[in-house]
């Protein structure tokens, strides 16, 4: 951030307006300088600066992206979101979460594992599609709902609720996953 003010505009970064500024203070204080003038002055400057600053915005943004990529362009597409139905992306780097870019949402996710999308499965409750949490060296993992482990479906279930839960499980038979329920969820 430094770099980059300091790249469109040293004088924001260095101390030497401050001091300049501190200098025509000194004169007021002695009444060596009419006030009014060295105000309109100061102000001139940084009204010049401003604009300049905002002329180079787009070079700013330039700048920026060599130490910051936006969010959006992060993540590979995983899995769809329930609300808008495009394609959420999966954020990696710790904490690892899914992004929908459209709906401007994030979900955390379990972490320290690798994530997958489940088989194309929706949750019955939200149209969220599942995604499958595993970890690597004790080779556990199970299905979940990235809406639900967010946003608890029922009053009783605590955040980050997998679909280890009993009363997803029964959401996801009930709704026609019978048959294919049980070789999915774990026991
Ligand atoms: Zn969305
Ligand atoms: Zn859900």
């Amino acid at each position: 951030m430094f770099c980059v003010y300091f790249h469109l505009d040293q004088e924001l970064v260095l101390p030497t307006i401050r001091s300049a500024v501190e200098k025509q203070l000194n004169l007021i204080a002695l009444g060596k300088v009419d006030y009014h003038l060295v105000l309109e002055h100061t102000l001139d400057i940084f009204k010049r600066k401003f604009h300049y600053f905002v002329d180079s915005i787009a070079g700013m943004d330039e700048l920026m992206e060599v130490s910051f990529s936006p969010l959006a362009a992060t993540g590979k597409p995983l899995s769809r979101c329930g609300k808008c139905h495009r394609f959420m992306k999966y954020i990696q780097a710790k904490p690892s979460r899914l992004h929908c870019s459209h709906c401007d949402e994030t979900y955390s996710l379990p972490q320290n594992g690798t994530i997958k999308l489940y088989k194309e499965l929706r949750c019955p409750l939200d149209d969220f599609e599942l995604v499958l949490w595993s970890s690597g060296s004790r080779g556990k993992s199970y299905p979940l709902c990235p809406y639900c482990y967010n946003n608890t479906p029922f009053r009783d279930m605590k955040k980050g609720t997998s679909f280890k839960q009993p009363l997803i499980r029964a959401a996801v038979r009930w709704l026609g996953c019978a048959g294919t329920a049980d070789s999915y969820l774990p026991s």
